[in-house]
């Protein structure tokens, strides 16, 4: 039996989803769905770009799995991997060393592309812009999932409870249906195979993944409101490196099907609790919601003035110089590398493709 199913027809509000139909007795409402994906691309954009852990905090050092506590390391790094975690850690492991710059404009969104100081550290001079993205989101990661999925609830009720939502995956599945389907999910992953200590000078240190067992949640979507969640939104699973992209090994998240989900977590974690996974309608009051409802207020912001104002159909960053995809002229990029990282979800729906 599906665990979804009995939860989802218990979390679901009769009278929440009557209200805008009785509205439509008087005025007939038509209501642009919204579309997963994009907002997805926003909501984890203007997440992460004020991520007050690591507001304007630049990357100076970082240690790797092959670093020991009796490496010539020295500096921040040193207190990393000497630390019990790093030394009993036997598998695959990253250390972070971040630096708040006080000098950094007040307003400047937080990106992989200016995560570097300047002049740049020697050990980091060979970073790819994508090895950035994932060191990006990895340090962000920390507790991420929890933070995404209170943004997403947070996002949802700036709209009405059955909001129409257009859910579209980069393995094809394209469907309409209700925000008002929507689940969380909290699954037991044991042995996480990636630790992460990223540490804040001056600041905290925020290790992910030592720990026996950790909770992953995300965000279940249903194609009715009889039916068993079909879709998943994982907006943190780059908190486990590049094992967190979506499917083609690309995006900064995963949306992606409740079969590809399960399947990915296994490549994340030893062990990961499917047959336990608990779902609710909502979680609860957190320490940063103020921060994430201002994060939720901007991204409606921004979906609501998409007609003149495109965003990156990779990072969803805003921009004049974004670049239009030749074939369809719809989508929007910084640049080639993030149109490439964006094709394997973009040409299951760019218009100008030939069939
Ligand atoms: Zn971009
Ligand atoms: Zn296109």
């Amino acid at each position: 039996m599906n665990p979804w199913r009995e939860s989802l027809q218990q979390s679901r509000c009769p009278a929440d989803s009557r209200t805008v139909r009785h509205h439509s007795h008087s005025r007939v409402v038509v209501q642009t769905p919204l579309d997963l994906y994009a907002i997805a691309l926003l909501l984890n954009y203007e997440r992460a770009s004020t991520e007050p852990r690591f507001r304007h905090a630049k990357l100076i050092d970082i240690a790797t799995t092959s670093d020991s506590e009796s490496s010539s390391r020295v500096g921040p790094v040193r207190e990393i991997v000497r630390s019990q975690q790093w030394v009993s850690r036997t598998g695959p492991k990253d250390g972070f060393v971040f630096e708040k710059l006080s000098s950094a404009p007040r307003d400047e969104p937080d990106l992989p592309a200016n995560m570097l100081p300047s002049p740049i550290p020697d050990g980091l001079k060979s970073l790819t812009p994508k090895n950035l993205e994932t060191i990006f989101w990895q340090a962000r990661g920390h507790d991420g999932c929890y933070k995404s999925v209170t943004l997403l609830q947070h996002f949802f009720d700036l709209y009405p409870p059955d909001m129409p939502l257009r859910v579209r995956t980069s393995a094809g599945a394209d469907y309409l249906t209700s925000a008002s389907t929507r689940v969380i999910l909290e699954l037991k992953l044991l042995k996480p195979k990636l630790m992460t200590i990223a540490h804040v000078v001056g600041s905290r240190t925020y290790i992910t993944g030592a720990a026996d067992t950790m909770m992953h949640a995300v965000a279940g979507f249903a194609e009715s409101q009889d039916g068993n969640v079909a879709t998943i939104l994982d907006l943190a699973s780059l908190q486990f490196g590049d094992a967190g992209r979506g499917v083609g090994g690309r995006s900064t998240f995963a949306l992606e099907s409740l079969d590809a989900f399960y399947d990915r977590v296994e490549t994340i974690a030893v062990w990961a609790d499917t047959d336990n996974a608990r779902t609710s309608a909502r979680i609860g009051p957190c320490s940063d919601d103020a921060w994430l409802k201002q994060v939720a207020r901007r991204a409606k912001a921004r979906w609501d003035t998409r007609d003149t104002h495109a965003w990156c159909g990779h990072c969803g960053g805003p921009g004049a110089e974004l670049k239009k995809c030749s074939l369809c002229r719809e989508e929007a990029y910084c640049n080639g590398a993030h149109q490439a990282a964006a094709w394997p979800y973009h040409k299951r729906f760019c218009a100008g493709r030939k069939k």
